[in-house]
């Protein structure tokens, strides 16, 4: 059973990862590595989902290579900062 991971969640392990967009309907294969942030959607954000499929030899991880995903930022829009 795999497990699915969220955009800003750690990547357990070094791999090739499918990432399915529900609300856009777009799958495709990422290769993320161990200790870095699974990224977000730049269409639906937090919306994409990730899957394990298959371990790989990452010497590079394969964001840049989908216009669709960018680096996991924290919420930058939190305008209600407790400022007391
Ligand atoms: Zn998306």
């Amino acid at each position: 059973m795999n497990k699915k991971h969220r955009p800003g969640q750690a990547v357990p392990k070094n791999g090739v990862y499918q990432a399915v967009h529900d609300s856009h309907r777009l799958m495709h294969q990422v290769t993320l590595l161990e200790g870095s942030l699974f990224p977000e959607c730049r269409r639906c954000r937090g919306g994409v989902r990730f899957e394990w499929l298959r371990a790989c030899a990452a010497t590079h991880t394969g964001v840049g290579h989908y216009a669709i995903l960018q680096e996991y930022r924290r919420e930058p829009m939190q305008a209600k900062k407790q400022s007391a």
